[in-house]
């Protein structure tokens, strides 16, 4: 018990250090002109507001949502009104959100020292921050030890580089034997404030090394091809978003010339650089960064999947907006397998929503959200991995990137259902 009550203090001094969003609101805006969608984005360039944009104001179909600092509350209310733009508030208090997400996560912590085993129900660290609690607090990190120890003719751990702060990026290989199988890529996390994302990413890993030698399908598709996890795509920023910020969503390279940090790393590959739906501002959250790769975290995964040689899907892991998408981002143009994409989409989304009834949109990057250059599975397919899909996770904006963690199971476990539907179409279809 006084262990415990010392690691709460510790906890609590900790907490100190983090940014509050303490009257912050998420206010969902449903544009109605071309007009005001300009007038939106005026405001995201505006850095006086300190406005945080979780859906971009880019077409009347979508909503637009943002996060308003409560200093900035009356006057963008005031805005808005002036024009008569509609609104609604979302989330009333980010910071009661976030209190409650961070006490969760604390009592979680205490049951899983007792149990010791870890909760796939709950978020996690990647790494401890404390030395005396780094063999008894599980996280990310050490997770993935018991896994490899608990499935050592699956699993495996491999060290791709390190990340710009000097954490090793690992990724999870499933495989049974053979050299260089074809093989399917799974990232989660690029952005690191979809926390979702990362907690889904850690279920299905579990899920592929418990399932294999049980689930038919799953067998035979792991005696032919090999499966390759990155759960932590933006380890840097995922530790940044317990110690610091909460709402991080980019890389923590720093900039030349500006005070701002980071990249965002799901607008610096080399697909479109530079083009619409990126920053050229260091300061903005969709910077694209000062050229194609500039990211070691990015030029990690680059340089594997090259080398690799073999990769046949690749698949990205966002939230929120439940989409399923395909490329490209960066025009257009539809690529010259649309067709098949879109019923892989269109059937995995099903096996999705048969579950629990969540119900997803599919189609391009380009036409279901906006343009967006510089993204990663625009790059994988233009390398020529033809099944190349980018997932958004639950919600649709009740909760947004601050989904409670009893959702993190059913949105994993419905996830799963697409996931494999994928998988399967890419075994049976060899290329
Ligand atoms: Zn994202």
């Amino acid at each position: 018990m006084m262990r415990g009550l010392w690691l709460l203090l510790v906890f609590v001094a900790a907490a100190k250090a983090e940014r509050l969003f303490t009257g912050d609101q998420v206010i969902r805006i449903n544009v109605q002109s071309q007009e005001q969608i300009q007038l939106l984005q005026a405001l995201e360039e505006a850095e006086e507001w300190g406005l945080d944009f979780w859906l971009d104001p880019v077409s009347t179909e979508l909503p637009v949502d943002v996060r308003v600092p409560g200093s900035s509350l009356s006057s963008v209310k005031n805005f808005l009104d002036a024009h008569n733009i509609p609104f609604s508030v979302m989330i009333d208090n980010v910071q009661d959100l976030i209190d409650s997400e961070g006490a969760e996560m604390m009592e979680n912590q205490m049951k899983e020292r007792t149990t010791k085993s870890f909760n796939f129900g709950a978020y996690h660290t990647l790494e401890t921050l404390m030395a005396t609690c780094r063999s008894i607090c599980l996280q990310i990190y050490n997770w993935m030890d018991t896994l490899v120890a608990q499935y050592p003719k699956l699993v495996t751990k491999v060290e791709i580089g390190r990340s710009y702060e000097n954490r090793p990026m690992y990724v999870l290989k499933f495989s049974t034997g053979g050299n260089k199988r074809p093989a399917i890529w799974i990232d989660t996390g690029i952005h690191s404030r979809e926390w979702v994302s990362q907690a889904t990413g850690v279920w299905t890993a579990n899920k592929i090394a418990t399932d294999y030698g049980t689930d038919v399908s799953l067998t035979s598709l792991l005696n032919t091809m090999d499966i390759y996890m990155l759960i932590l795509a933006n380890p840097d920023g995922y530790a940044y978003t317990h110690t610091n910020d909460r709402m991080w969503r980019k890389t923590r390279s720093r900039n030349s010339g500006s005070s701002c940090r980071g990249v965002d790393p799901n607008r610096n590959w080399d697909a479109g650089f530079a083009g619409p739906g990126a920053s050229k501002y260091p300061c903005s959250d969709s910077y694209h960064g000062p050229f194609a790769h500039s990211e070691i975290e990015v030029k990690n995964v680059v340089d594997l999947i090259k080398s690799h040689g073999n990769f046949k899907s690749f698949i990205s892991v966002h939230a929120y907006s439940q989409l399923l998408m395909y490329p490209y981002g960066y025009s257009y143009i539809a690529v010259p397998d649309q067709p098949e994409l879109d019923s892989v989409g269109r059937a995995a989304v099903q096996k999705l929503t048969s579950l629990y009834g969540t119900r997803y949109k599919v189609g391009s990057i380009c036409n279901i959200i906006y343009q967006a250059s510089g993204g990663s599975i625009d790059w994988a397919y233009n390398l020529g991995i033809k099944y190349s899909f980018a997932f958004e996770l639950r919600d649709t904006g009740r909760y947004g990137f601050l989904l409670p963690s009893s959702q993190i199971i059913p949105t994993a476990t419905e996830t799963w259902q697409a996931l494999k539907y994928m998988m399967e179409h890419v075994r049976d279809n060899p290329y």
